[in-house]
């Protein structure tokens, strides 16, 4: 997103009646030290993944829970890589909610940091750290949450269950995966939230939160032409690279309809609100009627905002292409993959029919890879208890608005909305200019504001008190 081009979101302070508040809520200040131990402790276990060795923050988180009487339970299949469960009980008025965050990181280049990875370092106001925003930013300030309801004794009108994944980088079968198949009713919540959202500052201000409400759903179709072998030397019409070429440039040259969902509808309408006008026109545009507008402006969005054009459609990109052995053999066979990755709606056969229609080509043979196993789950709802309460804490807590997101690549709440929990992404605020300067998440370096991992923790209480307690 060209997010740098925002102008200053002035939002219109509403009264938000009815903001849940506790009656003794906790004592923020004196919180601080006790977050940043345990955040930094955390982030100081070296999850690396692979191998991840996870249990090391299984064990601390329980130790930690233990200490609150709040029961815990350390399951997996894998017993160097658990998960952990922890539930404190409500009245069961409502169904409960999950809260979660994931155990592991993704591997560093321990060359490129200023400071060692796995030591916390603060400096500058900052939190140097694989994981300070993916994701034992979510898992510190969770599990922060759930022992303060404990500390305030707070009456609940439903379960809040805090889970802890290992896995989630590339091996969510011991994680999500596995907690999914094997514990499923220990985990079973209306709501869930956990990691795939943020607050995005620019300049030091912050301009919207954004709350991711679905995904795509990975889909992967190869192409297979089959031609006639022969000598390089005399060159046939049937050579199976012309027509898997031929095949790969029409896909390059398509671009699948476009279609809105109600996350994605109400995301391009309010950033367009809160755009300056140069590019505000473009996410207007999109959504008209007319196909001269909306194909002007789909057209500037792929070109300048390739993330953006991907959120219209079920998009496909080639990614793989593989034929011939030697130069003076002409190849019986060559074949290509797409990456598909499908709207949640999108109707997989259908799709298959229209991607056949595009190559055209009878000696082409266009089938979907085997590795599908993700399948599509029901959008969070914005009209949801969950979502009202996630607006109201962003505008509490960061005195801004909320965009719902539809993110393009897959998560593990995946696995939970095809169990029909409503699951809700968030993260704290991060600054728009840091992931270009190499402390992005699963860049070079990874970085946190120490003044963000506080707030992100109060802005994780509003929400869950809001959700779950006794009214
Ligand atoms: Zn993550």
């Amino acid at each position: 997103m060209r997010l740098g081009r925002l102008a200053p979101l002035f939002a219109s302070i509403c009264s938000v009646a009815a903001l849940a508040q506790s009656p003794k809520g906790p004592d923020w200040a004196a919180l601080q030290d006790e977050t940043m131990r345990h955040y930094q402790a955390v982030l100081r276990l070296d999850t690396r993944n692979p191998p991840g060795n996870e249990h090391i923050v299984a064990e601390y988180v329980k130790q930690v829970l233990d200490k609150e009487g709040i029961p815990s339970q350390i399951v997996g299949s894998d017993m160097n890589r658990p998960n952990l469960i922890a539930r404190l009980k409500g009245n069961g008025k409502k169904r409960p909610l999950l809260i979660m965050g994931h155990s592991d990181v993704v591997t560093v280049d321990e060359a490129k940091w200023k400071f060692p990875p796995f030591s916390a370092t603060r400096d500058g106001g900052y939190v140097y750290g694989r994981g300070t925003i993916d994701d034992k930013d979510n898992l510190t300030a969770s599990m922060m949450t759930i022992i303060l309801l404990k500390r305030l004794s707070v009456p609940l009108d439903r379960d809040v269950i805090f889970v802890t994944e290992s896995g989630e980088e590339g091996s969510s079968g011991i994680g999500i995966g596995y907690l999914v198949k094997d514990h499923f009713p220990e985990i079973d919540a209306e709501y869930c939230l956990a990691e795939g959202g943020g607050v995005t500052r620019i300049g030091g201000q912050v301009k919207y939160a954004t709350v991711q409400t679905l995904e795509k759903i990975p889909r992967g179709i190869e192409l297979v032409a089959r031609g006639i072998s022969g000598h390089g030397s005399i060159p046939l019409k049937s050579n199976a690279i012309v027509h898997l070429a031929g095949a790969v440039a029409k896909i390059g040259d398509w671009r699948p309809d476009i279609r809105f969902n109600e996350t994605t509808g109400t995301y391009f309408r309010k950033l367009a609100a809160i755009s300056p006008p140069d590019v505000a026109k473009y996410y207007r545009d999109v959504l008209s009627t007319d196909p001269k507008t909306r194909k002007a402006a789909d057209d500037w969005l792929f070109e300048n905002e390739p993330r953006h054009s991907s959120m219209l459609r079920t998009s496909v990109s080639p990614n793989i292409f593989q034929g011939g052995y030697r130069s003076n053999v002409i190849p019986s066979e060559a074949k290509a993959t797409l990456d598909v990755r499908a709207l949640p709606d999108e109707d997989a056969a259908r799709f298959l029919e229209q991607v056949k229609r595009v190559v055209n080509d009878p000696a082409v043979d266009v089938h979907f890879t085997g590795q599908n196993e993700r399948q599509a789950g029901p959008d969070a709802r914005l009209d949801s208890e969950a979502y009202k309460a996630l607006e109201a804490a962003a505008l509490k807590v960061y005195n801004t608005q909320t965009l719902p997101t539809m993110s393009t690549g897959a998560t593990d709440m995946a696995q939970l909305r095809v169990k029909g929990v409503q699951c809700f992404g968030i993260g704290p605020a991060t600054d728009f200019e840091d992931p270009p300067k190499g402390f992005g998440a699963h860049s070079d370096q990874e970085r946190l504001l120490e003044s963000e991992v506080h707030r992100f923790v109060r802005f994780n209480w509003e929400v869950i008190y809001d959700l779950a307690h006794a009214r």
